[in-house]
């Protein structure tokens, strides 16, 4: 079976009927590109540029990022690469920028929260972007992480635009953009959810915390409702709207966001192989009416809750 996989490597992700559904890769340093173009990585789904900025007592130049993000960007022409803004706080803090008496630092300056009160930051970063775009022949998609509703999602994307860029977008990560996602749909070029946190804050349980971990699942029909407003919301509007947390990984879980109406996965290359073949073995039909048993909770298995 590994071997069947390894076989559709060069082959487009899509469903048994020919659906299309793009699959991209998620990429943590520069060199993980070579992991995605190994596994058949479409593109980009998800550059986490955090990497640039660890370690270091002062953010990276402009220069430095610009020449960080083309050589990215040339590893994939014409291809579509999303790259996220840096996104410090929580459970990535950085000394320079992160406060360090938080009481609850998942639910404090984080991402784009981050950014906004280090303005020279978030503005050195989209002329670093800027840059790199205009010297590359890549399909750019940028995007913000931690975003709450349809004011901050405008800002960004305004801000991302008068710097030249072309697509902005925001992640979905928080509650709140979900159930403002026809708001969202009517400033954002494109939203990527990210099922971590999504999870996180919906279940209101610490990712980082063992003693929570069992609420850690996107099987939680709560969030897979989630995910159907913002990809109602993107259908309805002619707004992309794809995943990029770890639950894009998990084959069968891929094809029940594809039939909630999830139009690319992103997701750690080596699990490229198994989603692309799963994905191939059912119809869109099949897929929603999966997706509709697992908004309906078949699929979640709560554990220790029972008298
Ligand atoms: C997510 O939250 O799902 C995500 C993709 O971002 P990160 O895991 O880097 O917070
Ligand atoms: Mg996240």
């Amino acid at each position: 079976a590994a071997d069947q996989a390894k076989a559709l490597r060069g082959q487009p992700g899509q469903l048994k009927d020919g659906y299309r559904i793009p699959l991209l890769a998620n990429v943590g340093k520069p060199k993980d590109a070579d992991p995605a173009l190994e596994y058949g990585a479409e593109g980009v789904g998800l550059f986490r540029s955090e990497f640039l900025f660890l370690g270091l007592d002062n953010p990276p130049s402009v220069d430095e990022q610009a020449k960080a993000y083309q050589e990215l960007l040339e590893r994939f022409p014409d291809r579509k690469v999303v790259i996220r803004m840096l996104d410090a706080g929580a459970d990535k803090p950085l000394p320079f920028l992160t406060p360090e008496d938080e009481p609850n630092p998942a639910l404090g300056l984080r991402g784009l929260r981050t950014l906004k009160e280090h303005y020279q930051v978030l503005d050195d970063q989209l002329t670093a972007l800027a840059q790199a775009d205009a010297a590359t022949h890549a399909d750019l998609w940028v995007m913000a992480p931690m975003v709450a509703d349809e004011h901050e999602a405008a800002y960004f994307v305004k801000l991302g635009k008068s710097k030249g860029l072309k697509k902005v977008g925001v992640m979905a990560e928080v509650p709140s953009i979900a159930l403002m996602a026809d708001k969202v749909a009517q400033v954002a070029d494109f939203v990527s959810i990210g099922t971590n946190d999504l999870t996180q804050y919906t279940l209101a349980a610490d990712r980082i915390l063992g003693s929570v971990a069992n609420y850690q699942t996107a099987w939680h029909p709560a969030v897979l409702r989630a995910i159907k407003l913002i990809a109602d919301a993107g259908n309805a509007n002619g707004m992309p709207v794809g995943v990029c947390g770890e639950a894009a990984a998990d084959p069968d879980l891929a094809v029940v966001l594809t039939g909630l109406g999830v139009n690319s996965l992103s997701m750690t290359p080596v699990a490229l192989d198994d989603v692309r073949a799963e994905l191939r073995k059912h119809t869109l039909e099949e897929a929603q009416d999966l997706a509709s048993r697992a908004l309906d909770g078949e699929f979640y298995h709560p554990q220790g809750w029972e008298l």
